[in-house]
């Protein structure tokens, strides 16, 4: 801890014995952790870590701190979530400094809610420190803006997987069609074919741009470029695997001027204007 360089000024809260901070890890990319993780990180006695979050941003932990690993992947073993909040409970009764560190924003599809929800009727004190979730930071790595003026005044999340594991059954699939012109995709990818089917059902275009980010942020990222009508068999024949987020909706296109990984190692944009505007991005 005394050789890692100093936090900028500011008043940083301390983290107090007997109490849990839950706090987002990121995408993955340790630059994209906060300020707040990092000074949470510097303090913690005890961090409970989730399966997606990278070892390199546990490196910054103190070197004495005990690391707990609670992952679970898939959407299944729900059970195991009490135990993770009652181990949570135990440390922080034991005076500890414990510091629950989750990959993305920790109360986005992250059972942070539950978790925090948990820790209050258990009178453990707390604090929530947000990420970046892997749905807006994830997507803008692979060159893709969430929201665009020429695309879309809506976005809607969702979650490929219900607590049972299914493709989430109160899932309005033609609501989200119709309401919103951008759809991400979390933890989509084993149910793909059931979700792009009922897209297709609800009205979406065989056509709709698809793109799929593997490893976002990392340097294993991967993104599949495909479309709704091709996006089960192309995910299939391209061997990626999770964790994926898969973002449906013509926001896609702009990968073709944005992807600034690509452009960083010298290739050009494939095009300037992939919306066709036919004029300057920045006139109305
Ligand atoms: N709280 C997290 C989401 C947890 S659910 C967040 O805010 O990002 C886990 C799902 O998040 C994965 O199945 C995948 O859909 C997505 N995800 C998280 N990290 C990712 C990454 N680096 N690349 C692609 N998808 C990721």
């Amino acid at each position: 801890m005394s050789d890692s360089p100093a936090l900028p000024a500011n008043d940083w809260p301390e983290l107090l014995p007997g109490w849990v901070w839950l706090c987002g890890a990121g995408p993955g990319d340790p630059g994209l952790l906060t300020l707040h993780a990092l000074n949470a990180l510097r303090q913690a006695d005890v961090i409970v870590f989730d399966a997606l979050v990278q070892s390199k941003i546990l490196d910054w932990a103190r070197p004495d701190a005990e690391k707990i690993y609670a992952g679970k992947r898939g959407g299944k073993a729900s059970a195991k979530q009490r135990d993770i909040s009652l181990r949570l409970i135990e440390l922080a009764q034991a005076g500890k400094r414990v510091l629950r560190l989750k990959g993305g924003d920790p109360f986005v599809f992250g059972r942070g809610g539950e978790e925090a929800q948990t820790l209050v009727q258990h009178n453990v004190p707390i604090r929530i420190i947000p990420g970046i979730s892997a749905g807006i930071g994830g997507l803008a790595y692979a060159g893709i803006p969430v929201t665009h003026r020429d695309v879309n005044q809506s976005v809607t999340f969702v979650t490929g997987h219900d607590q049972s594991g299914d493709t989430p059954s109160s899932l309005d699939w033609s609501a989200i069609s119709r309401g919103s012109q951008v759809i991400v995709i979390y933890m989509g990818m084993k149910h793909i074919a059931q979700i792009s089917a009922q897209l297709l059902l609800a009205g979406r275009s065989p056509q709709e741009p698809v793109a799929v980010v593997t490893d976002a942020t990392l340097d294993s990222q991967r993104v599949l470029e495909t479309t709704l009508g091709q996006i089960e068999q192309d995910i299939g024949t391209s061997g990626i695997e999770p964790p994926a987020i898969i973002c449906v909706g013509r926001s896609v296109l702009m990968r073709q001027v944005l992807d600034w990984q690509a452009l960083a190692s010298g290739n050009q944009a494939r095009d300037l204007d992939p919306l066709g505007r036919g004029r300057p991005a920045e006139i109305a």
